[in-house]
């Protein structure tokens, strides 16, 4: 049975990265039949926060990716972990180290001297009961290490990169497991261990995370190798690039995946490119693909190595084409609110707004294009530059002033299209201009610009709640 897990630390709102390993895990979950699990890493108490707990399941749901089980919160399970620390010290495999700050930031020092990576130099994995005495006799406490030989080789196929392979002597010395505490207890248990231990115990198949977390998969393998355990499938999924090449970052503009929420991207889009910063889908597939069909197509064969670039354009795209394949009854659930956030009186006439949303909707690419295209039919725009020197065109203001002379005899509510050609061709050939010159005054009436969308739904939308025949008026008075 596939059992994949995402395992955020809640030490911020959900990441951009955190939520591509998310669609990953979950696709593969639900590529293979299985079971996608959380676990909230939250032993780092200064940095984790429940506010964000709630924003990372939140962004999560949002993003469309359900999850088995009840989280698994770490914290919980310090006994679990403060366990297996116990067998490995029993086992001499690891062991409490006393090195102090003053020590270890001398000895980066003296290795930055010589040019040296920086590593702990395993200086006290040999003390003696009676060094350990006097060490403690001096108050000193003590974190506790677990071993790693230089000469050991670690090995493991991973599911995007192929052979991977590591040495001991490239994973720092000796790995920090638990924090420091007095010599008779066991100090607060670090990631790695900690990771190990409740993978294991969820019973996880695949570990599918970040390619930064490569040297940790070297050091689990150890630990799993110390503790008996059976270890994962690995899987490292490439680093996101920005458009110059370097890992995305907060200068980038986004972080969060609320920031792509509140620029106006829906879910679908961003779940959808998601995917595709890393996964390229099969030959003969469109990119645009929802979570679901994504996962009938997904695999790691088609995951490469090299980062995956941002690419804005690209999701502007798919966005649009989210939008442009919505009803006008679920862009106006979505619109609706921006309205009234923008202190609109939305008409309450429901046929008005869905006919303003099947209006708009072909031309947006972000939700809030919305707002912006809907302004002319909530607040009366000012006249542009364009507009005034259409309205100076010879017979433009005739033009107007036959059209509202029409609309007081025949009166027009908006709803009859054939009238209002009629009524245009009218006031046209009344003012002797051509039609084109009477619907370019329409426009500039109506929109204060010469530049919108279809003009007699616009005038039908206005009509229906009488704001026609006021910007007609303003234009001759
Ligand atoms: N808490 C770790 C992180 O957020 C989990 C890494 C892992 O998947 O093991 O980076």
């Amino acid at each position: 049975m596939v059992r994949v897990r995402l395992a955020p630390s809640p030490t911020g709102t959900l990441h951009i990265g955190t939520a591509r390993t998310a669609v990953f895990n979950w696709l593969f979950a639900r590529s293979q039949g299985g079971e996608f699990l959380l676990r909230i890493e939250d032993t780092d108490k200064e940095r984790s926060g429940s506010e964000f707990t709630q924003n990372i399941l939140e962004g999560l749901q949002w993003l469309g990716i359900d999850w088995n089980e009840k989280p698994v919160i770490q914290s919980e399970r310090v006994d679990q972990h403060q366990d297996a620390i116990r067998v490995l010290l029993n086992k001499g495999l690891a062991y409490r180290c006393y090195v102090n700050d003053v020590e270890l930031e001398a000895m980066r020092h003296a290795q930055r001297a010589l040019n040296q990576a920086p590593r702990y130099d395993n200086r006290h994995r040999h003390l003696t009961p009676e060094q350990e005495d006097a060490f403690q006799a001096e108050g000193r406490e003590a974190v506790i290490r677990f071993r790693i030989h230089n000469n050991v080789e670690i090995e493991w196929n991973d599911l995007v990169r192929g052979p991977m392979r590591w040495q001991g002597v490239d994973l720092g010395g000796d790995m920090v497991i638990a924090r420091r505490a007095p010599a008779d207890q066991i100090g607060d248990p670090l990631y790695n261990l900690a990771a190990v231990v409740d993978d294991a115990a969820m019973n996880i198949s695949h570990v599918i995370r970040g390619e930064d977390h490569i040297a940790n998969t070297a050091k689990q393998l150890l630990l799993y190798d110390a503790l008996g355990l059976i270890a994962p499938t690995f899987a490292h999924t490439p680093l996101i690039l920005n458009a110059d090449g370097r890992k995305l970052s907060k200068r980038d503009g986004v972080t969060s995946i609320d920031d792509f929420r509140i620029m106006g991207y829906t879910a679908e889009a961003v779940a959808n490119y998601m995917m595709l910063l890393g996964w390229s889908v099969p030959e003969g597939v469109g990119e645009r693909c929802t979570l679901a069909q994504a996962a009938e197509l997904f695999s790691f064969k088609r995951v490469g190595k090299a980062g995956a670039r941002f690419d804005w354009s690209k999701l502007n795209w798919l966005n649009a084409q989210v939008l442009h394949g919505w009803t006008s009854e679920q862009l106006l659930e979505s619109l609706c609110p921006l309205w009234v956030d923008r202190g609109w009186k939305v008409p309450a006439k429901r046929s008005w707004c869905l006919e303003l949303c099947k209006l708009i909707g072909p031309s947006l690419i972000l939700l809030k294009d919305g707002v912006e295209q809907a302004l002319p039919f909530f607040e009366r725009p000012d006249l542009q530059e364009d507009a005034n020197q259409q309205l100076e065109v010879e017979g433009s203001k005739t033009a107007i002033i036959h059209l509202l002379d029409l609309l007081q005899t025949e009166f027009w509510s908006g709803s009859d299209m054939n009238q209002a050609q009629v009524l245009l061709e009218n006031a046209a050939k009344a003012a002797e201009v051509k039609k084109s010159v009477m619907m370019r005054s329409l426009r500039a009436a109506l929109l204060g610009c010469l530049q919108g969308p279809d003009l007699i739904t616009t005038w039908s939308l206005l009509a229906q709640i009488g704001e026609d025949v006021p910007r007609l008026q303003r234009c001759i008075s």
